[in-house]
């Protein structure tokens, strides 16, 4: 029996056909888990809106909002170990990932958004229309679709669940078809952590399910994180629908500069965790190196140690350092971008191979010697694959590390804070990290300029995305 779909506080039978999901280290199923049917989607998004104005969420004071968000991170903590694990079988990270990046950033997530729940204030504005009191207030926006992608499925439904309840609103949530495990688990302790009936929805299946929710005409919200080629589609189904609002965390090809005054150790092992975090499957993870050619032969040498030393294997391993890919599909994108790169002329340094067991391994990969016009340094390829090119000039480099439709996050790596902040100032991207690896922070905005995406998440920066500002005007002068 496929996995059921959770709708107005019941687990019911999904009406399409099942999806196996696979354990990406053997290639073996681990469950089928179902599609919803339209008709599924429609019962949800009703359940949503009708939670929305219940007794039960509406009538619920912030603080007891923020009382079911600390006990949902409780659970998250009592449940740690199996979450890890589950993470780790169904999307192959390494476990110790799974656990402090995955595990322990979902339950301090929501222990950080159920703190926002009854700190949510308007303001008072001193308008022009005489004898008027004038005040905003912030309103949930009301039911929202989170449809979430395969690299980080628990981390980033939390990031996205836990804004939307701490402000009252209603969800349906579309997990990847690829690594739906831990979202279905987080939905059955959020019921056990006592959330009315309708608050938390979930529908499984793939694309054509998330579209149905892009295009519903009763979802006022999409908060979405996945390919820049679906950002778009929802974009074009938001228009063509009821012009809701859309949160977009799409696609990235960080740049990484290396600065001639460098820590060169200092920026291998960082450049080393910042691109091989996940197996390379990370939107912000660092791919494109320009390095001054004066340390040029040194880095490629280092790296290319450092990533042929990494130990490959199962995630549920405990020395693993690189898991495999998350399936056969993903591992055949990224092969057939490394083919790309030898044919245009980039010089393989390591890697650029399968690794020759079951599962969905890949060698990490170092190509020299790229151009800025070569497919490797300008398409996303989410997987351990490095692109490194030498710079002589540090006043072009601005301009080369902008010449992408992406902005996601950069990085650059110099002992001179004038250097550091040139690149800060210049660089068109949400984040730039200076001399670490691109970590995110509940504290901290996250999102993208240019096709990497609209609005931010995290940080107070999430609140915007899942509220309405409304203006009230009450004029005393009558
Ligand atoms: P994807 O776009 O293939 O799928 C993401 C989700 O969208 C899945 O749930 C999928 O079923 C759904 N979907 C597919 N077609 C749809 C449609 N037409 N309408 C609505 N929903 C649809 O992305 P992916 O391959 O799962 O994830 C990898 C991508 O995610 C990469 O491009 C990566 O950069 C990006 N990503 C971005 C961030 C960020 O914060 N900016 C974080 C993680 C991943």
């Amino acid at each position: 029996m496929a996995t059921r779909l959770f709708i107005d506080g019941q687990w019911t039978e999904a009406g399409g056909e099942p999806i196996p999901t696979r354990d990406p280290a053997t290639g073996t199923v681990l469950e089928d888990v179902g599609t919803a049917t339209q008709a599924d989607v429609d019962a949800a998004v009703a359940a949503a809106r009708r939670a929305l104005a219940s007794p039960e969420w509406a009538g619920l004071a912030p603080v007891q909002r923020a009382k079911l968000l600390f006990r949902l991170a409780d659970l998250v903590d009592e449940h740690h170990e199996e979450l890890a694990a589950l993470e780790t079988r169904d999307q192959g990270q390494p476990i110790g990932v799974s656990r402090q990046v995955s595990v322990t950033g979902a339950a301090e997530h929501l222990r950080y958004f159920a703190g926002w729940a009854t700190k949510i204030q308007g303001t008072t504005n001193p308008v022009s229309f005489p004898d008027t009191l004038h005040y905003t207030r912030r309103e949930p926006v009301g039911v929202n679709a989170l449809i979430t992608p395969w690299n980080f499925p628990l981390m980033i439904l939390v990031w996205k669940l836990a804004p939307a309840l701490a402000t009252g609103n209603t969800v349906v949530i579309k997990p990847s078809e690829v690594t739906p495990l831990t979202s279905i688990r987080l939905v059955r302790l959020a019921e056990q952590a006592g959330l009315p009936p309708g608050v938390v929805n979930l529908v499984t299946g793939d694309g054509p399910v998330g579209a149905m929710l892009s295009s519903h005409h009763d979802v006022d919200h999409v908060s979405y994180t996945g390919s820049t080629a679906v950002g778009k589609l929802i974009t074009a189904a938001s228009a063509e629908s009821n012009l809701k609002r859309l949160t977009l965390e799409l696609g990235g090809k960080a740049p990484s500069i290396i600065a001639a005054d460098a820590d060169l150790d200092a920026a291998v092992a960082g450049n080393l965790a910042g691109a091989t975090l996940n197996t390379g499957q990370v939107c912000a993870a660092y791919t494109r190196f320009y390095v001054d050619r004066k340390r040029e032969q040194e880095f490629v040498e280092k790296m290319a140690a450092g990533l042929a030393g990494l130990q490959v294997g199962p995630g549920l391993e405990e020395t693993t350092q690189v898991g495999p890919l998350v399936s056969d599909k993903h591992r055949r994108h990224v092969a057939n971008l490394v083919a790309t790169g030898r044919s245009e002329g980039a010089d393989l340094i390591t890697g650029g191979a399968e690794v020759d067991r079951d599962g969905y391994f890949y060698q990490p990969t170092l190509f020299a010697g790229v151009t800025d016009s070569m497919t490797i340094m300008r398409e996303e390829i989410f997987g351990p694959v490095l692109a490194v090119t030498p710079y002589d000039d540090p006043d072009e480099l601005v301009a080369r590390a902008n010449d992408t439709q992406y902005g996601l996050a950069a990085t650059v790596w110099t002992r001179d804070i004038r250097t550091a902040q040139r690149y800060a100032d210049g660089i068109r991207a949400g984040a730039v990290f200076v001399n670490m690896p691109p970590i995110p922070d509940m504290a901290a905005p996250w999102g993208g300029y240019k096709a990497s995406g609209w609005g931010r998440e995290m940080g107070p920066w999430a609140l915007d995305a899942y509220t309405e500002t409304k203006a009230v005007w009450l004029h005393y002068g009558y």
